[in-house]
């Protein structure tokens, strides 16, 4: 339960004033739900105003504030004119103030003529008029002190303006507790920090408050790091099996090419984690065709040497079924039971799979998310293998451990390159192999970034390459699933490839059904087609060592993560490879920086680095997984910073007070209900 001196602050937004039906639609649009939200609501720019006697046309652009006396009104002709009150400042300077859409009362309310006032706004040179649209402020003159000469900007919605936002800040800020100090005093003192009330009002009241806007970022990290180590804390309490596998199995393998010296010291690191009676935990690390699977492989069969079963989900169908090949030809002349589920297996071929895992059988299960259903009921479940699954959180992992009496141990890989930092802050929990060395005779990719106007010259290429006998990827961009456009685009592409290479083109895309994307898979995997145009549904894992060309269209509306996933679906083979990125017109700095990194490096982690760099400084950090807390106030700069401190200090806090129970420990679970961690705080111990 949330500590009580907490509530005000989590009260839903409407409790606080002035905030009526009206505005519940542009708070919401801006993700602001509770008071809470609304005080870590940062400002994100500054407004300098401009305090003088005399207006003049040097100040046009700025904010300016100043007496004015109206001297006249005239009301707009038609119904969309402005309404406009010249006004003179103290030296007989005329302004317009002009306001629009709104009936004449108002501003005939707030500016009687002949009465001085203070007004607020940013001055625009119309002409060789000075004017104001809608000033911010206008005060009685006694009350013109009380106007700041720094004021913070927020982010808006249509339907709020600044003044209001400002005025919700204040009044979630009035609901701030005092809080006691969950800070380690040491650094407290080494960093010079504020006291977190203060921080927090600081942050919205001084453009320059480095020191506040720093703590609460230390304070985000060090929630989320503490959070982790708890999670990590209660699965270690729970029982694993150890698992001894003698190595039968293993040996019988023939391999085609021997392990990489990574491949060798993770699958190390793997069974010596499988080998302890608290379940492992473990991220294996590997950029696109470092040799994951050779990996999982080599823990499945440690499960299964010692009579257990191992199970591997993998995030789509493709990718569930091309896994099932892969092992089940890698294990031939092995005596492994090996089977595939996925929510496709209907009838009598499920019901037999799931005897089968039942009653032992079934040494290996691969297949989506369905294999960890209520309905799959396992003999002995000792490992499961996650594939680039970012959505297997907590919660998938609470139903995991329900599928065995003792809690299965968990591999989970990713081809997602993530800088050390994030890799801590989301996967903090987790201990960490690292794929860092390809296995040798790869292919160079070679990669260009064209102008999308240059399309002809592309087909051009893509003629060329078939005609050599090649086969190649073209991916169109997909923002969202359901953004029907998007698959149009590329059902448009397919269509004008088709009308130039028949039936050599094929079309896959996230709509279609499992079968049917099956078959256009197996088409392109068996060279009977040529040119696959695809969403980015081809993301993860397809393997096809024939196709040496890949096309992006569109390249600049993918992320670099994504864009070098992409590119590794080529490279596989014993050919040279080419990219082509085809990019718009209208680039950003940073879109251009981005592609060309793409052009210069292939090196996963780097282009990971490098892209959280260019994200810079303004831009904070996304999730792992939506519905999990996500940073809101720390930035890559942050998060660079002060990771490693916050770590410390939540491992020392936890080895010391693993209940949370000293006068600290309270502190710091305030902070971790202040950051929504809520869940972290019901896996402590009790008592
Ligand atoms: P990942 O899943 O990490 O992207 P895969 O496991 O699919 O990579 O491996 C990519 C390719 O490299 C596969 O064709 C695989 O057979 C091959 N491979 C894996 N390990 C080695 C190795 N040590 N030496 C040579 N080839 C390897
Ligand atoms: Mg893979």
């Amino acid at each position: 339960m949330r500590p009580d001196i907490l509530n005000p602050l989590f009260a839903e937004i409407s409790a606080l004033k002035g905030i009526g039906a009206a505005l519940a639609r542009p708070l919401e649009r801006l993700g602001l739900a509770r008071a809470v939200d609304v005080a870590f609501h940062l400002p994100v720019a500054w407004v300098d105003r401009l305090i003088v006697d005399e207006l003049d046309m040097s100040q046009s652009g700025r904010i300016v504030g100043t007496v004015l006396t109206p001297v006249d009104y005239k009301a707009g002709g038609g119904m969309r004119a402005p309404f406009r009150v010249h006004a003179t400042d103290s030296r007989g300077n005329y302004v317009s103030l002009i306001y629009f859409g709104r009936n004449s009362g108002w501003p005939r309310k707030m500016l009687p003529l002949g009465e001085p006032k203070f007004v607020s706004g940013r001055l625009e040179l119309y002409g060789q008029e000075l004017q104001m649209v809608h000033p911010d402020h206008v005060l009685p003159l006694e009350e013109a002190g009380t106007l700041p000469e720094r004021e913070p900007v927020y982010r808006l919605s249509e339907g709020l303006s600044n003044n209001r936002m400002r005025d919700f800040v204040g009044q979630a800020l009035d609901r701030a507790p005092d809080l006691s100090e969950w800070i380690e005093p040491s650094l407290l003192a080494q960093r010079a920090w504020p006291g977190w009330r203060v921080a927090l009002s600081d942050v919205h009241r001084a453009p320059d408050a480095a020191k506040a806007r720093e703590r609460l970022a230390y304070d985000e990290i060090f929630a989320g790091q503490l959070a982790l180590m708890l999670v990590r804390a209660s699965s270690r309490r729970r029982r694993g099996v150890p698992i001894h596998g003698d190595g039968h199995l293993r040996d019988a393998l023939k391999l085609p090419f021997a392990p990489t010296g990574a491949q060798r010291r993770s699958i190390g690191e793997i069974e010596g984690d499988m080998a302890q009676a608290t379940p492992m935990l473990r991220l294996l690390q590997g950029d696109v065709g470092s040799g994951k699977t050779l990996v999982a492989l080599m823990a499945l069969l440690n499960a299964v040497e010692a009579g257990k079963q191992g199970a591997m989900l993998a995030p789509t169908e493709i990718l569930a079924r091309q896994h099932f090949a892969t092992l089940q030809k890698m294990l031939v002349g092995l005596p492994v039971t090996i089977a595939i589920l996925t929510g496709r297996e209907k009838g009598r071929a499920r019901e037999s799979t799931l005897m089968g895992l039942a009653d032992g059988s079934i040494d290996i299960l691969v297949g989506t998310h369905a294999i960890f259903q209520e309905a799959v009921q396992y003999k002995a479940l000792a490992l499961a293998v996650i594939d680039e699954q970012h959505r297997f959180g907590v919660a998938q992992r609470m139903m995991l451990a329900a599928k065995a009496e003792r809690t299965p141990h968990l591999l989970v890989m990713t081809a997602t390159p993530i800088p050390r930092t994030l890799t801590l802050t989301y996967y903090g929990e987790m201990d960490v192999s690292r794929l860092d060395e390809m296995p040798p005779g790869r292919q160079p990719i070679e990669t260009r970034v064209l102008s999308a106007e240059r399309v002809d010259e592309v087909i051009e290429a893509l003629g060329r390459h078939i005609a050599a006998g090649g086969q190649a990827y073209w991916v169109c961009p997909l923002v969202e699933e359901s953004e029907l456009s998007d698959q149009t685009a590329a059902e448009v592409r397919a269509e004008t490839l088709r009308m130039r290479f028949g039936d050599a083109v094929a079309l896959v895309h996230g709509r279609m059904k499992g079968p049917e994307k099956d078959a256009v898979m197996d088409g392109f995997s068996r060279n009977l087609t040529k040119v696959l145009v695809a969403t980015t549904v081809i993301e993860v894992g397809v393997d096809v060592p024939n196709a040496t060309l890949m096309i992006i269209e569109g390249a600049d509306r993918f992320g670099l993560a994504q864009l070098h996933q992409l590119r590794g679906r080529v490279g596989r083979g014993d050919k040279a490879s080419i990219c082509l990125l085809l990019r718009g017109n209208a680039l950003s700095e940073t879109s251009r920086a981005r592609l060309a990194l793409m052009r210069e490096t292939n090196d996963g982690f780097r282009i990971a680095e490098e892209d959280l760099r260019l994200r810079g400084a303004g831009e904070l950090l996304g999730t792992r997984q939506s519905g999990e807390a996500q940073l809101r106030l720390a930035t890559p700069e942050h998060l660079a910073d002060l990771i490693d401190s916050a770590r410390d200090d939540a491992r020392l806090l936890i080895e010391r007070d693993g209940g949370l129970d000293s006068a600290r420990g309270q502190a710091a679970r305030a902070c971790l209900y202040l950051f929504e961690r809520d869940a972290a705080v019901g896996l402590l111990r009790s008592g």
